[in-house]
């Protein structure tokens, strides 16, 4: 059975899209069955594993609104081992529509029970909110990863992120754990960026990641080029990075 991973932070740009297809992308390269779950509607993680979002013809918003079967819109990547259910723009729009329809919460969760045992992880791309899709996501998952990027005010907007899991904990997935907290875009010539890692460090102790993730301008190009680091540059520092995540990730179980 996969094990589940939402990839979350209300905060926009602190990584999440950068992680999911890394951090998936690297567990395919070690051998896992890894499928990646685009829930954002701005579709970065699908055109960032070289999906052309204009010819996909039928994306997750077909799998949460009509009950498509997630199977019938999963596609393979270019990487071996990695398989992704895309996201469009038409994704925007199932936040408002789902509202008033029937076990809006759960429809994540129920498509990925249908295809949970094909994978050995199944990573969920966030978008930058609290709302349906991320409690979709939250859901459907055994666990969320929250990358946070060291900068100043890190650790502003957790508070409300830890609020919603516990939510969701309470009324929807009494199994949620907190995966890890992943530190990224270290900039290690600045003071700040140590502050910051002894503050997270503080708060959420031995839930942090050994790995951290530092900036590194390979990461920010492979997505032009629609490929995960390891494929775009394997000797990269981010590449070597990911590629650490990884194995944390599947050392703690
Ligand atoms: P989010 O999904 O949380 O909005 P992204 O993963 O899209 O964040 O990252 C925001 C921007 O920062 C993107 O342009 C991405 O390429 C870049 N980026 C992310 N991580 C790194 C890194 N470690 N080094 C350099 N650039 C990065
Ligand atoms: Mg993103």
């Amino acid at each position: 059975m996969g094990k589940v991973i939402a990839i979350a932070n209300q905060k926009g740009g602190v990584g999440k899209t950068t992680t999911s297809v890394n951090l998936g992308a690297c567990l395919a390269y070690i051998g896992k069955k890894v499928l990646l779950v685009d829930i954002d509607p701005q579709g970065n993680a699908t055109s960032g594993i070289g999906i052309e979002k204009a010819e996909v013809e039928q994306c997750i918003y077909d799998v949460l609104v009509d009950d498509e079967a997630a199977k019938s819109v999963i596609k393979p990547t270019s990487v071996e081992n990695l398989y992704a259910l895309p996201a469009t723009i038409q994704l925007a729009g199932a936040e408002i529509e789902l509202v008033p329809t029937i076990s809006r919460e759960v429809r994540l969760k129920r498509a990925l029970e249908e295809v949970k045992d094909l994978y050995d992880y199944i990573i969920i791309d966030c978008p930058p909110s609290l709302g349906l899709l991320t409690i979709n996501a939250l859901t459907a998952s055994d666990s969320v990863l929250i990358p946070v990027q060291c900068e100043y005010y890190a650790l502003e907007g957790l508070s409300q992120l830890l609020n919603t899991v516990r939510l969701v904990q309470k009324h929807l997935n009494q199994e949620l754990k907190i995966e890890g907290v992943l530190l990224t875009m270290l900039d290690a010539r600045t003071n700040l960026g140590i502050q910051v890692i002894e503050e997270v460090k503080k708060y959420f102790q031995d839930k942090v990641y050994k790995t951290i993730i530092p900036r590194n301008v390979r990461l920010s190009e492979a997505p032009s080029h629609g490929v995960p680091i390891i494929n775009y540059d394997s000797r990269s520092r981010g590449a070597e990075v990911y590629l650490d995540l990884a194995k944390e990730v599947v050392s703690n179980g």
